[in-house]
């Protein structure tokens, strides 16, 4: 059976309401199904995005059996978006994200059909199944993190200054992290893919409402981007619906179904979390009911102007897996730095009092010519002035409120 013959899909891509360009790129067909978001200036989001999306498809046309096949063709576009930015001044720094779905192809050994997932980023492919909604996916972002931690609320995080900011994509780093897993194909099943232009604006329960209530996969891409324009249309967007023709039947119970940890009614599932840290329960079922929040739904309500993971804040945003810089190392270096202050001004301050032979309290004989005055009179830091105008010389000492070298009248 052909990658592609088990689905079918509608996509539609725009660049909304705010923006001139579309930074945006995906592929719908032939069983691969995948949005990539790029970022960069000069246009260069367009071209990593571009790439990804080339990469992939390319990849795919011989056919994936296995979604290690899938990592390995994200990886390479990964470097292949590296190598593009080297050749041009103007891409250094040029980025994507990208996730989706694709077909794996049927084996002899495991005849169940298959699909693979993937994601880098803060793009999104959910699951429509029964009435209720999914996000598969977690996002690779810094409000994401601040949420898992337990920094901040979900509703906190679709309001953050920063939730623009994704902390993995394809681009920067010379190796990517990729989350990705495989689903059995179920009969019925519905995937959403979509740039985080869609989530932005739209809530989940209008997401499903629509997922729900239209049939035809290309009407309902079609609305879902028209949704987020009415919306604000403040970012590119980019939807996939993809319908699963062919396939096993629902499992009978999946009241839980969390991340693609698991399974479809005891079917074998590869899961491999590229990110040991990332918690597959983070996302849950949102019923479709007005005002559901999916947790681990972090959502932003701000155009993505995300920044490759070298610029984010190092003090606790955390970059990548590999490189995490959270709060306790954060309060660490702080009172390190208190504590080096602290000692730096006590020993500033112990050598500016200790007397030393250029320290020494000045005295001054001064010559008087008023018989009320002893000749042999004592002028010195903090003395009682005189009634006549007196130059008390002294050239050493700077001690505050000493009157040395000062007219004292
Ligand atoms: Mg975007």
């Amino acid at each position: 059976m052909a990658p592609g013959s088990r689905y079918a899909a509608g996509a539609r891509t725009h660049a909304g309401m705010v923006r001139d360009n579309n930074e945006d790129a995906f592929v719908a067909a032939d069983g691969v199904y995948v949005v990539a978001d790029g970022m960069g200036g000069h246009q260069a989001g367009e071209v990593a995005s571009a790439l990804a999306i080339d990469v992939v498809r390319d990849a795919h046309s011989s056919g994936f059996e296995s979604v290690t096949d899938l990592e390995k063709a994200i990886r390479d576009a990964n470097t292949s978006i590296r190598l593009h930015a080297a050749d041009t001044l103007e891409r250094a720094g040029m980025g994507t994200t990208l996730t989706g779905v694709v077909a794996l192809q049927d084996t002899d050994d495991d005849p169940t059909p298959r699909l693979a997932i993937a994601n880098v980023g803060d793009s999104r492919t959910y699951l429509h199944r029964d009435r209720r909604l999914v996000c598969l996916t977690v996002d690779h972002s810094y409000v994401q993190e601040l949420v898992r931690t337990g920094q901040i609320t979900e509703q906190e995080a679709r309001f953050h200054p920063r939730r623009n900011i994704v902390t993995r994509a394809l681009g920067i780093d010379r190796n990517v992290a990729v989350d990705a897993w495989v689903r059995a194909c179920v009969r019925g099943d519905r995937y959403l893919v979509c740039s985080d232009g869609l989530v932005d604006e739209v809530p989940d329960h209008e997401i499903a409402a629509v997922l729900e209530g239209v049939a035809d996969p290309q009407a309902a891409a079609d609305q879902l981007v028209e949704m987020a324009n009415r919306h604000g249309g403040r970012d590119n967007v980019t939807v996939i619906v993809v319908d699963v023709l062919d396939g096993l039947d629902a499992p009978p119970d999946d009241d839980v179904l969390p991340a693609g940890a698991v399974d479809d009614g005891g079917l074998p599932t590869e899961v491999t979390w590229a990110d040991e840290n990332v918690d597959p329960d983070a996302t849950t079922l949102l019923p479709v009911s007005p005002g559901a929040a999916a947790a681990g739904s972090v959502r932003s309500s701000q155009p993505t102007e995300t920044l490759p993971v070298t610029s984010l804040p190092s003090a606790s945003a955390p970059q990548t897996s590999r490189r995490r810089f959270g709060v306790p190392q954060f309060l660490f270096l702080l009172a390190l730095g208190a504590i080096a202050t602290v000692v730096i001004v006590v020993a500033l301050l112990a050598v500016r009092d200790e007397p030393g032979p250029a320290d020494e309290v000045p005295v001054v004989r001064v010559p008087t010519t008023e018989s009320d005055t002893p000749d042999d009179s004592v002028v010195g830091p903090g003395a009682t002035p005189t009634t006549r105008p007196t130059v008390v010389q002294s050239t050493t000492s700077t001690a505050p409120g000493s009157t040395a070298g000062a007219v004292v009248p």
